[in-house]
């Protein structure tokens, strides 16, 4: 069996949020999907270790924000390689409570959906949510993250709690560079690519980068990097 192939699956990036009633989390999800139309009912897939899952078992409601292809790394590292149970990943951004209590993210986002659970399937580690769309907002018209591009362009790697996680998973072939990986989150540093989000032009070595430079994704520092062979 080949389990490369699924790779070739198709997927967008969502922040899926929820409430413990109390305060709120979000995670980063690429298996969002619409089951039906009437009602409109929507499914996701949810680790159980995760902190959003508990949520969504207490409250019974969770959002999905769509993100945009612009959605920066450390947005996507602030929602999928941290746990809200060390941080308020929504303190910082731009967000609102919808009307069933999940919060909304309002910056990065080309829209969102609110829904209230209906059926759950225990699927070994994870758990499918099906839940009943209550509320929906188009807030943008760029392009949709998918998640082929933020493997491939913006070259990062998904945490073991993830459903689509592969163990071993490599990142896709590069030529000519002086790769780091980070130890935290996975992200490689491809010198032959360098890092124009901040600032580090294309042929950068990686030790050229000041020592204030982060990991894009997950906000580690230089020292957490490898060098890869
Ligand atoms: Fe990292």
């Amino acid at each position: 069996m080949n389990s490369k192939v699924l790779y070739k699956l198709s997927y967008g990036l969502y922040v899926i949020g929820s409430t413990n009633g109390v305060r709120s989390n979000g995670q980063i999800a690429n298996t969002v999907f619409q089951i039906c139309s009437e009602p409109l009912t929507i499914a996701v897939s949810i680790n159980r270790k995760n902190l959003t899952h508990e949520f969504i078992e207490k409250s019974g409601v969770f959002s999905v924000s769509i993100l945009p292809v612009t959605t920066p790394l450390d947005l996507i590292g602030q929602f999928g390689f941290k746990s809200g149970r060390d941080l308020d990943k929504f303190a910082n951004l731009a967000h609102r409570t919808g009307m069933t209590g999940v919060p909304i993210l309002l910056e990065n986002s080309l829209g969102y959906l609110e829904a209230e659970v209906v059926q759950r399937l225990d699927v070994e580690t994870h758990t499918l949510f099906i839940g009943k769309v209550v509320e929906a907002e188009v807030l943008g018209d760029a392009e949709p993250l998918t998640y082929a591009y933020y493997q491939t362009v913006k070259r990062g790697l998904v945490p073991p709690t993830a459903p689509t996680y592969i163990k071993s998973q490599n990142s896709p072939d590069r030529e000519g560079g002086q790769k780091y990986k980070c130890s935290v989150c996975g992200y490689i540093y491809d010198s032959a690519q360098g890092d124009p989000a901040s600032g580090q032009a294309a042929g950068t070595l990686f030790s050229a980068l000041p020592e204030t430079w982060v990991c894009p994704v997950c906000g580690a520092g230089k020292e957490k990097f490898e060098a890869m062979p």
